[in-house]
């Protein structure tokens, strides 16, 4: 039987496969096709075998640790921890509750990037005093990453010389609709963060079904055009008692589609390091991400104050899910890696 496979998208996947980038043009149009459609299939096999050629077949983890907790000003109608929603009292983790997840993340050596991070509005001395806790904490191969809330500049580069590495900084899917923040408040955080010398990693967030194929493309060339260093994909989770939770959610597949679209479009991007799926599946590293992240504290997407109990994952778990996904190392913060393999896993109490 011959394949009937659309001549365009083709011709688009030949061209994407050879790091040019795509157009916003071509995003969309490779974008209106249905996820299980063998055009999609084409598209995050192309974007998957990119991924895997660049980055020598090898797998990053990231943890998170969620430092503190309240009804937060963002009012995210998709967040937990929203005001006028939210079930949450303010908390805020210990330094030696801190000490200790930190401990846990990072216990096998191999986590490339610790990331803390905390409600819309932070105290800034707290965060410095976490960053000086996490910085004497973790080995030189792990490097240290923040994401909070809109940021000055002065603040982002007081926060690069506290050793902060770079910043996780997002303009989300219908900013300013779904939220109380304001789309040019957030663009120009991941401005500051940039010019304090942080690098910046962003994310076309929180898809859901109600999202046009424009707006998520739209979404996807902030980070580029910025020129983020890390990108992703991450869809919304229909969180209980959320205003959004009714609009339900788009399925693993789709979003995979999204992850590959995005990763053929963000390879012209200079410097350009990994791409993330959030939270983790195997659909989506099989197609373009090699970058997952275990969590732990607060979680936005969680109703439970430590995700770590419920939601989030876990280090071993992202460790097994790279390596059922066919990924042969993971790379560490110093650019370095270690072999991932079954007696790996075996040796980290990963299975
Ligand atoms: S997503 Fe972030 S900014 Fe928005 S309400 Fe939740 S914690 Fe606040």
């Amino acid at each position: 039987m011959k394949l009937n496979l659309d001549g365009r998208v083709q011709e688009i996947l030949e061209r994407g496969q050879t790091g040019v980038g795509l157009s916003k043009e071509e995003c969309i149009y490779l974008l209106g096709f249905n996820e299980s459609s063998p055009e999609s299939s084409l598209a995050r096999s192309v974007a998957d075998d990119f991924t895997r050629r660049r980055l020598q077949n090898a797998g990053v983890i990231i943890g998170q640790i969620g430092v503190d907790i309240a009804p937060c000003v963002g009012g995210c109608k998709f967040c937990s921890f929203a005001e006028g929603h939210t079930k949450f009292q303010k908390f805020r983790i210990s330094d030696d509750e801190l000490v200790r997840k930190i401990e846990e993340l990072t216990e096998h050596g191999d986590l490339y990037g610790l990331f803390l991070m905390t409600m819309h509005v932070y105290d800034k001395d707290m965060l410095l005093h976490m960053i000086d806790i996490a910085r004497r904490t973790i080995s030189p191969k792990t490097q240290l990453w923040i994401n909070v809330g809109d940021t000055d500049y002065n603040t982002a580069v007081e926060l690069k010389k506290a050793g902060v590495r770079g910043a996780y900084h997002v303009c989300r899917l219908r900013e300013g609709v779904d939220t109380n923040l304001r789309p040019e408040d957030r663009m120009q955080t991941m401005r500051n963060m940039l010019s304090a010398g942080l690098e910046l990693y962003t994310c076309c967030e929180p898809i859901g079904p109600e999202h046009s194929v424009k707006e998520i493309v739209d979404n996807f060339f902030i980070g580029i055009d910025l020129g983020c260093i890390q990108h992703a994909c991450m869809r919304r989770i229909a969180v209980k008692g959320s205003p959004l939770e009714d609009k339900g959610q788009i399925t693993d597949l789709r979003m995979a589609q999204c992850c590959a679209v995005l990763t053929l479009a963000t390879s012209k991007v200079k410097g350009f390091k990994f791409m993330s799926i959030h939270e983790p599946n195997e659909a989506g590293l099989l197609s373009g991400a090699n970058l997952i992240t275990a969590e732990s504290g607060g979680n936005p997407r969680d109703i439970i104050r430590d995700t770590k109990e419920n939601r989030g994952w876990t280090m071993g778990g992202c460790r097994k899910l790279l390596w059922e996904s066919g990924f042969t190392s993971l790379r560490l913060g110093d650019e370095s890696h270690v072999p991932l393999t079954f007696d790996y896993l075996e040796k980290t109490g990963s299975i």
